[in-house]
């Protein structure tokens, strides 16, 4: 079995549409630590094509604020108005689907799948310190988490964590080893609205029984996710993040 890994979609359709293409005949299965919808413009065929596309996914704290299973008050103001325009957005049936999202983290056969820390779905893993303490809550060595749109994670051997550093965007790098004593916290990055200095779409591929996990990028229309974002009359920040990506 090998798993397309995905996070942190958020609306935008451009960036999943190359995601899938680039990785289109690597996986049989495609997973997602959460975020479908907030910040771009598309969130009713997003939501359209994980209803039937996504194997398994936990849901992340936009989802829930959209669905209105959290209030708005901890978003920021530019967040607060995508949350806002997709409610108003979605279909009933779509709406409806977002509701229902289970919550993280979902232990699967043999790895996990968190939105934020694995004790708290809201919680963002940013570093080392953070990251030691989410490995007491995980059930399994290998888990997968979004939240941060930061690709890379954490990797714990002999009670010493390690950050996982994000491929070099000129050269890329080899899919990662998973060790047989160590534990890990692997973050695809954000499909998007990556905010690691790299503006192309990230995602992951999992390897289980070759045990690795590639992390990947691709380029994909920046110029018509955010000409969209404009003509939804969104907050031209989520626009002009998407270019930086930051
Ligand atoms: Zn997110």
């Amino acid at each position: 079995m090998r798993y397309l890994i995905l996070s942190d979609i958020h609306s935008n359709w451009e960036a999943l549409q190359a995601v899938l293409q680039d990785a289109a005949g690597e996986y049989d299965a495609v997973l997602c630590c959460g975020d479908l919808v907030g910040y771009c413009a598309d969130p009713n065929r997003v939501i359209d094509w994980c209803r039937s596309g996504l194997n398994a996914i936990v849901r992340g704290n936009h989802d829930k604020v959209v669905a209105g299973l959290d209030g708005l008050e901890w978003f920021n103001p530019v967040a607060q108005a995508a949350s806002l325009w997709t409610r108003r957005e979605l279909s009933a049936d779509n709406l409806e689907y977002l509701t229902n999202l289970p919550r993280g983290p979902l232990t699967m056969e043999d790895f996990v799948l968190a939105h934020g820390a694995p004790i708290d779905e809201d919680e963002y893993l940013t570093d080392i310190h953070e990251a030691r303490q989410a490995f007491n809550y995980v059930e399994r060595p290998v888990t997968f988490i979004g939240h941060t749109h930061l690709q890379g994670g954490f990797r714990l051997e002999t009670r010493h964590v390690e950050r996982i550093q994000r491929p070099d965007p000129q050269t890329g790098a080899l899919p990662i080893v998973v060790k047989p004593d160590a534990w890990y916290l692997f973050n695809p990055g954000s499909v998007g609205q990556p905010r690691d200095r790299d503006s192309r779409a990230a995602y992951a591929i999992y390897y289980p029984e070759e045990r690795t996990v590639a992390l990947r990028r691709v380029a994909y229309d920046i110029a018509t996710a955010q000409a969209k974002i404009h003509r939804a009359g969104l907050p031209d920040s989520l626009a002009h993040r998407l270019a930086s990506g930051r």
